[in-house]
């Protein structure tokens, strides 16, 4: 009997395994089929442009350039992405095998939305699979796939490198932060996968025979990403960022006044995104856990973090996406450098990690309660199928007792809540409350509002563009109760 249940057990994590490696396959594909869904934009605008009668062709000789420009922009935009997966470790054995198991969410696509600013919001879909769809409406992170990236919380995911000593940027794993010895040991350049199989080749699921055919949609999630990238990591998001982390920052800073260097308060940041709020929070003096289930995500932030030489070391050329809002096509074509700091002399605190999965699935688990003396959400609660767990969870997971002054959850963000759009499939569910409930879930949780302000803000919006969203985003801090007497 439980032999059998055993063998159970391991098909159904074999199984799992087998989809995340389908799923990771997918967006590596997404990645990789970018430069092409780029130049068949160009052929279109091209192919509008033939059309037009002469006398108005004729208007607009610097056209073909432009045209040769994009082009130029898009292979320098490729190089990136190359060179990104390139550097990419799959924490997972991308050689299984996983034509035989089919499964219906993988195949199964449905409409999403993602407004975008520059785009008819319903021309940007976005795809599910395996009912856990995750297009970030306002965050146009558009991340999207299976909600595991990684079944098992704790494995690692990134390189070990910082300028000085081979010490690692940031390490992986959920609650407990390691020390650097366990940190190094887990991050070490050896592709294996859970049983311990070194792969033949690190490289062999970048071969072109395994790249498959995505829709578009997954191609406008690399854009999305690549918005992202100006957000967190170059001079051009700064403003951006002035809006949202500085807030934030100086927040945590006034509540842990007195914290220690030899003891850190912790911090995690729940849908971390590219993870620069996450590092800014580790050289703020914490040890700061970012958690984030999108491998398109991660396999940037990985990259940017661990692998980064020099301020500016790339250059890549967000705006070439859209003809739309332009003031002119010198705006559209600009360069962007990146990143806009060196983030191994940043001055990270010890013990910072990206942490792989589903917010849910990671810190719902018993070792993580009472972990946290806070945690910091930028644009996530609003992704939640149900937003009451979260909260829930981020109750759970925060320290009781201690320190007056500590136990905080930081909040900044709209309730654009993702899956609102989400009809037709029965599984499916979205609770959207508006903010006056999210805040009675909260007390009921034992939460105490100490703070609370609105925050007008864009989110990955191209700073010159005719059209700039606001979101009037709330910002709160709460306060866990004490619970139990003592
Ligand atoms: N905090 C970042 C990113 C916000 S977008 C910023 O401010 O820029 C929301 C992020 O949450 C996306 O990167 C998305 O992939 C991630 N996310 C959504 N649902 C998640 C979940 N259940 N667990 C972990 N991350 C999640």
């Amino acid at each position: 009997m439980e032999i059998e249940e055993d063998e159970e057990r391991r098909r159904q994590r074999k199984l799992e395994e087998a989809l995340e490696v389908k799923s990771l396959r997918r967006i590596i594909s997404a990645y990789l089929n970018y430069p092409e869904a780029a130049e068949e934009d160009v052929r279109r605008y091209e192919k509008s442009f033939k059309k037009l009668p002469p006398a108005h062709k004729a208007l607009l000789p610097h056209y073909p350039s432009k045209f040769k420009n994009l082009r130029r922009c898009i292979s320098l935009n490729s190089y990136f992405i190359f060179t990104m997966l390139q550097a990419f470790e799959p924490p997972l054995d991308m050689s299984q095998d996983v034509d035989g198991c089919k499964d219906p969410h993988l195949e199964n696509f449905e409409h999403g939305h993602c407004h975008s600013e520059e785009r008819n919001a319903s021309s940007c879909q976005s795809v599910s699979t395996s009912g856990r769809m995750c297009c970030s409406n306002h965050a146009q992170a558009c991340s999207q796939e299976k909600s595991n990236i990684m079944s098992n919380p704790t494995t690692e995911l990134q390189e070990v490198k910082s300028e000085q000593q081979h010490e690692p940027i940031f390490g992986s794993g959920a609650g407990e932060v390691e020390n650097k010895n366990e940190i190094a040991e887990c991050c070490s350049n050896d592709v294996a996968d859970s049983n311990g199989n070194a792969f033949s080749s690190p490289h062999d699921w970048l071969d072109p025979s395994l790249q498959l055919n995505v829709p578009l949609v997954d191609v406008d999630k690399v854009r999305c990403i690549i918005r992202n990238i100006v957000r967190d990591w170059a001079a051009e998001g700064e403003k951006e960022r002035n809006q949202c982390y500085k807030p934030i920052l100086e927040e945590l800073d006034a509540q842990f006044p007195n914290r220690s260097k030899e003891s850190p308060p912790a911090c995690l940041v729940p849908g971390a995104g590219l993870g620069r709020l996450a590092l800014e929070i580790s050289c703020l003096g914490f040890i700061s856990q970012g958690n984030e289930f999108s491998y398109y995500m991660m396999i940037c932030s990985s990259f940017i973090l661990n692998h980064t030489e020099t301020t500016g070391q790339w250059t890549i050329y967000p705006w070439i996406h859209s003809n739309c809002n332009s003031l002119s096509d010198n705006d559209q074509l600009r360069p962007v450098l990146i990143p806009d700091i060196h983030p191994a002399s940043a001055g990270i605190t010890e013990g910072f990690s990206m942490c792989g999965g589903d917010f849910v699935e990671v810190y719902n688990d018993s070792s993580q309660i009472g972990v946290w003396d806070a945690v910091v959400t930028c644009f996530f609660i609003d992704t939640a199928h149900n937003i009451i767990e979260y909260i829930e969870i981020i109750s759970r997971i925060l320290k009781e007792g201690g320190l007056v002054g500590w136990q905080v959850w930081i909040n900044f963000g709209p309730l654009l809540y993702h899956f609102a759009d989400m009809y037709g499939q029965e599984d499916d569910m979205s609770i959207e409350l508006s903010l006056e409930d999210v805040k009675k879930i909260a007390f009921h949780y034992g939460f105490k509002l100490e703070k609370e302000q609105t925050i007008e803000t864009t989110y990955t919006t191209n700073p010159r563009s005719m059209m700039q969203n606001h979101y009037h985003a709330a910002f709160w801090t709460m306060r866990k109760k004490r619970t139990t007497t003592t």
